[in-house]
């Protein structure tokens, strides 16, 4: 870890609780987390609690930061979790610290999303965004009671097996942060500005759109203010949002900041928003490369992840940064509904195009996780419908396989750059973010062992009351079924099952 720039910290005196921060992913996308900065921030500004932070790779998680004080020491441990593959370190974590009297709570977008496997761990769970609530949160699980979103592990499970819905918190985006800690993230060494939370388009397989809907952007004064803040303190600022140029006044504020001889990263952006200014701005913002993420290479697949991005507007984009930025990162999933050989041969054909277009690409194919929430939570692993084509959970990794040994060989053919998951690691992580309490029981058994005993878990999903349908984000799920329907004909029409 490198050294960091932190004005939130605040020493501790005797009386004060404790509260240990715990992120339990590594240190460089930690401290890239708004959130995480938001929640630290606010629990330093409340009399009598002191926080401190916790990373995977800084003492493994069991000493803080800021300190070195060993994680049995805090009164409360509050864990962000954000991706299922660290369930396994925070189940390990925690059955550290059995015997601790420290108070346990879970929040982040896992728990928005299905709480449930998560649930032998924990204590207390955050149903929702906890910007500006951290108070009284604290206040609730301190005096060991419950109240609207802030639920015992206990009432999690009683809900999932109910027709009773709990709101998720979301609140309105208020004041930014002004000061804020600056570490080497993966942004480089920044400061971070949230100019939005959510996303007004539709991909089916989204969480993010589902979860942290309704979109909200932050005012273009707000965001030009927190610049002038970082402008004190280092060179560059991260934009953060899940699709940054989608902000109607994105070209406005990114200018503001250039003029002030920042560096600007935007954190995430879609294709579809680069014309000639956008490029000639990426380039003004300092940007050595550009993301492109068609998820898929035909537009069959396309339509039904609802990307919303057609080929011509691809190479539109791509014409529009030629000769300005030679380096393109490309995103593509696999094992979607319906998938065949053409569609995996689609993915080469259309990097391949983009590379002859004068680029230096690389490449990063995961297969889809079905999330919770979003139309495609319903469906299989891998893609493969086992009453439609008689396959099962074990055929679907051994068929994900051979299709990424396809891609692996055909990148290699074209010299292109190109990181082909395991579907072993995303099969996990499917069991997880669709799992339960008896998936949770298994987290200290590791990843072969959850993948054997659950792995009937990775087939299509019925239309029955989901266990994670008790936290309300606001869509209808009938909806979301009538969705699923609708891109199933999609996917299916075409191909012979
Ligand atoms: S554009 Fe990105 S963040 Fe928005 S719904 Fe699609 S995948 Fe999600």
């Amino acid at each position: 870890m490198h050294a960091e720039h932190n004005p939130l910290f605040k020493r501790w005196k005797k009386g004060d609780k404790r509260v240990a921060l715990v992120y339990p992913s590594s240190y460089a996308s930690g401290i890239a987390n708004i959130g995480l900065q938001q929640i630290y921030a606010e629990v330093n500004s409340i009399e009598g609690f002191v926080c401190e932070r916790f990373y995977r790779d800084v003492f493994d998680c069991t000493r803080s930061v800021e300190t070195g004080t060993h994680i049995k020491d805090f009164d409360v441990i509050l864990f962000s979790v954000q991706f299922e593959e660290d369930y396994f370190r925070v189940a390990r974590i925690l059955s550290m610290l059995e015997n601790t009297k420290a108070l346990r709570v879970a929040g982040g977008p896992c728990v928005i999303e299905n709480p449930l496997p998560l649930t032998p761990y924990f204590d207390y769970f955050y149903v929702g965004e906890v910007d500006y609530d951290v108070e009284r949160l604290l206040e609730v699980v301190i005096s060991d009671t419950e109240d609207e979103n802030i639920l015992k592990s206990e009432t999690v499970l009683e809900l999932s097996s109910s027709e009773c819905k709990v709101n998720v918190r979301k609140p309105k985006l208020e004041s930014h942060l002004t000061e804020q800690i600056v570490g080497e993230g993966v942004y480089g060494e920044c400061y971070l500005i949230e100019v939005g939370r959510g996303c007004r388009r539709s991909c089916s397989f989204c969480v993010v759109r589902q979860i942290y809907s309704p979109c909200r952007w932050r005012d273009w004064k707000t965001i030009v203010e927190v610049g002038r803040r970082a402008k004190s303190v280092c060179k560059k600022v991260a934009l953060i949002s899940p699709s940054v140029t989608d902000h109607p006044e994105a070209k406005e504020f990114m200018w503001e900041l250039v003029n002030m001889g920042l560096e600007v990263s935007p954190s995430s952006m879609r294709a579809d928003t680069i014309d000639q200014e956008m490029a000639d701005l990426l380039v003004a913002c300092g940007q050595k490369s550009v993301t492109i993420a068609p998820e898929a290479g035909s537009e069959r697949m396309r339509r039904v992840l609802r990307k919303g991005i057609s080929e011509e507007e691809i190479f539109e984009a791509v014409n529009c940064i030629k000769g300005k930025i030679n380096n393109v990162k490309m995103y593509y999933m696999i094992g979607l509904p319906g998938e065949s050989d053409e569609d995996i041969d689609a993915i080469l054909r259309l990097t391949e195009k983009v590379k002859k277009s004068g680029f230096r690409v690389s490449v990063s194919v995961n297969p889809l996780v079905p999330k919770p929430h979003t139309p495609l939570q319903f469906a299989p692993f891998g893609g493969a419908f086992e009453s439609k084509s008689g396959k099962n959970a074990l055929d679907s990794i051994k068929e994900l396989k051979r299709k990424t040994g396809l891609l692996e060989k055909g990148f290699r053919k074209l010299g292109i750059r190109a990181n082909v998951e395991k579907p072993e690691n995303f099969a996990v992580q499917t069991i997880l973010s669709r799992g339960d309490a008896e998936v949770g029981k298994y987290l200290l058994y590791g990843k072969s062992r959850l993948l054997r005993n659950f792995r009937n878990m990775l087939g299509e999903v019925s239309f029955d009351r989901l266990p994670w349908e008790f936290i309300n984000h606001g869509y209808s799920s009938n909806r979301i079924r009538r969705e699923y329907e609708r891109l199933l004909e999609i996917a299916l029409k075409t191909v012979a099952v």
